[in-house]
């Protein structure tokens, strides 16, 4: 963690230039910590390898949609892939704009369709000839024009867990690869519909360039057939998805991964049209750590466990994908290490964070889950009437509170006892 963002100052885990262990003093724990520079230096590796290329880049709200982390990369100049009209409230309301943002997800009610339809967002990325109707219907009653973009399911293996894999034929995601000649027909004789582009997500976590090549070999193939039936394709947005170092992995460089797409897309003859990335993980994963606080440590004949006050609600990843975080201390103590698993005080054995690590701790030191930035706060939870988490951005010496830690009584503010 040398070079990072979180790194050791005395043997005091530090974001930028500010403590951890005061941070934790300040604002209590379970606490999300996020760090400005290690957001805008990720977001930098992808917008100079696309500078002075026709690519941009869109960040995907859903990995972190706080208000002061779409602020930071809106204030770059980020466009934004929203899967919600809620995402898309947080988007305007963080100082990002509709005109630069691309609205996915295989799922869109025609009441979001309206909303971001009338907000002008830049693209519909539309995945079934349902939801293409749909789209048309809402396009029409509103007297206009929605630009799509065709999600394809490339069938290509991103190499990935089967739960974040999403570009396989066995997938809920996209236009199966075979059909999606006919259904560019379709859209295309839409009245209200205007064929501006071709998608594709082939998963999350990926640590590999050729999965993408293969993707956009295929959608590239599938351009010039589109285009032989008389549609212009403008753009290829080739999705997220590029993975992180949780642990000992070993991804592509972010600025690489890029210009190796690019020049890709040049080489086979495609450099006119303009090529969108949607990266969530790779610029939000790194930029944050969950710090939590020892409880209890509970030795037994099998295993010790280290009870801490962070759970599954507001870290899911470990309990949905058996996902690893590297877990260390705030403040080193030299004393001998034991091991432990790391849990939390949810009633769920799959309450985990993590499992066999070797940690010197004692009841009431803290700990930081490291890597939690992506698909961390966003994922969490209520449950057990727990409140969430409080969410802290630093920016060089400077701490500030950018959500506030919720209080049980939000919790149950909209719910009621019947009256007799
Ligand atoms: C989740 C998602 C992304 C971002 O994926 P990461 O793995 O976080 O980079 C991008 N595009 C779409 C359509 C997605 O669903």
């Amino acid at each position: 963690m040398s070079d990072s963002a979180f790194h050791y100052v005395g043997g005091v885990l530090h974001a930028e230039g500010v403590s951890a262990a005061s941070l934790a003093e300040q604002f209590g724990t379970p606490l999300y910590v996020y760090s400005r520079d290690a957001l805008t230096r990720a977001y930098h590796a992808y917008a100079d390898a696309c500078a002075g290329r026709r690519a941009t880049v869109h960040v995907a709200v859903k990995a972190n949609s706080n208000l002061a982390v779409l602020n930071v990369f809106a204030r770059m100049g980020a466009g934004f892939d929203i899967v919600s009209s809620g995402e898309l409230a947080r988007v305007l309301a963080a100082g990002g704009r509709a005109q630069n943002t691309v609205f996915s997800g295989v799922g869109k009610s025609a009441a979001e369709m309206r909303e971001a339809l009338e907000a002008g967002v830049k693209c519909f990325n539309v995945e079934s000839i349902p939801e293409l109707h749909a789209l048309n219907e809402v396009a029409k009653s509103l007297g206009r024009k929605a630009p799509v973009s065709l999600r394809v399911n490339p069938d290509v293996d991103a190499k990935t867990h089967p739960y974040i894999s999403t570009g396989l034929k066995s997938n809920k995601f996209g236009v199966a690869f075979g059909d999606a000649r006919a259904t560019y027909a379709q859209a295309h004789a839409m009245a209200h519909l205007d064929v501006v582009g071709i998608d594709c997500h082939i998963g999350s976590q990926i640590t590999e360039i050729s999965p993408y090549l293969d993707a956009v070999d295929k959608l590239l193939e599938l351009v010039e057939q589109i285009e032989s039936d008389g549609m212009s394709i403008r753009h290829v947005d080739v999705g997220g998805g590029l993975g992180i170092t949780y642990d000992d992995e070993t991804p592509p460089d972010i600025g690489d991964f890029v210009k190796t797409l690019l020049d890709h897309i040049e080489k086979r003859g495609h450099g006119q049209r303009e090529v969108y990335f949607e990266p969530g993980r790779s610029l939000v994963g790194n930029a944050g750590v969950l710090l939590t606080r020892v409880e209890y440590l509970k030795p037994g004949e099998e295993k010790n466990f280290a009870i801490v006050d962070a759970a599954m609600n507001d870290l899911a990843r470990p309990a949905m994908y058996e996902a690893f975080h590297r877990i260390v201390p705030v403040v080193k103590r030299d004393a001998k290490a034991h091991r432990y698993d790391v849990v939390g005080p949810v009633c769920e054995s799959g309450d985990w964070l993590g499992r066999d690590r070797e940690l010197a701790i004692e009841q009431g030191d803290l700990l930081a889950i490291c890597s939690a930035g992506a698909y961390g706060f966003v994922m969490s939870s209520n449950y057990n009437t727990r409140p969430r988490a409080a969410e802290v951005m630093v920016d060089g010496e400077r701490a500030r509170l950018v959500r506030e830690r919720e209080e049980v009584k939000q919790l149950f503010a909209g719910e009621s006892i019947l009256p007799d």
